[in-house]
């Protein structure tokens, strides 16, 4: 059984007011089942997020982190900062990384060792566009996403990672995957994971992104292969982020 992780991705967005209602509303949440929750916010709120998590089962998440671990890189941030902040997951591939700042396949894959050097737990995001989709290349497009890292580890290393299938179409458009769309992905990933780590294939995490929400978190999360969420704009509010990850336990 694969314990369900709920990520929460505010992006550029939040305050200091909105870590301190999350600290004080996860406080006391019930689920009927474990489940792993974290919280990316912007990197200036981590150390009051950490204060204001302690003692929830808020876990705490990064955005992205430069691969060098310091030196000359005006306005990046890296894994040892990061870790020191108390920060245990880190994104890396975020389609907004892609498309916005240009990550390529590689900047992700050394975004991703950067992260297991320093041990934190990426969160590696894969998903096609719309072009790519219309054109029949979806799997191609994310297995190749998936392989450029994954193939390159050491079995240790993959076992601390997470993949997150988020349909570029999808993510803050309203518009999300059909449950079978996205459960088709996610054995394309699962069954390529296997095709060369049989045993590491059955305890990947693979998480759905891509306009889920309190509405439509329980039938994607009810999918064979999709072990938890990659959340946006629905992890801003704190009722309906509660009730995402109460679907899921
Ligand atoms: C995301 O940014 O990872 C995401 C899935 O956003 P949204 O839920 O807003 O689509």
């Amino acid at each position: 059984m694969r314990k369900p992780l709920i990520a929460g991705n505010w992006k550029m967005n939040g305050s200091a007011e909105l870590i301190e209602t999350f600290g004080r509303t996860f406080a006391g949440i019930e689920l009927s089942s474990p489940v792993d929750v974290v919280i990316h916010p912007p990197f200036p709120y981590l150390d009051a997020a950490r204060s204001a998590f302690a003692g929830t089962p808020l876990a705490l998440g990064a955005q992205t982190l430069n691969p060098l671990p310091s030196g000359a890189r005006t306005g990046e941030v890296s894994g040892e900062m990061l870790a020191e902040f108390g920060v245990e997951y880190v994104l890396a591939g975020h389609s907004e990384r892609r498309q916005l700042y240009h990550e390529s396949d590689e900047q992700v894959y050394e975004r991703v060792i950067a992260a297991l050097t320093v041990g934190l737990k990426p969160i590696l995001c894969v998903g096609e566009t719309l072009e790519e989709r219309d054109a029949g290349q979806s799997e191609d497009v994310v297995l190749r996403q998936v392989g450029h890292v994954m193939a390159r580890l050491e079995p240790g290393q993959r076992r601390m990672m997470t993949i997150a299938y988020e349909p570029v179409w999808a993510i803050g458009t309203g518009r999300t995957a059909t449950p079978e769309q996205a459960q088709q992905m996610m054995a394309a990933i699962r069954g390529y994971q296997a095709s060369f780590d049989s045993a590491l294939a059955d305890a990947l995490r693979l998480l759905y992104g891509g306009s889920m929400n309190a509405s439509n978190a329980r039938e994607l999360l009810a999918q064979e292969d999709i072990d938890g969420g990659l959340i946006g704009g629905a992890s801003l509010k704190v009722d309906d982020f509660k009730a995402i990850c109460q679907s899921a336990g």
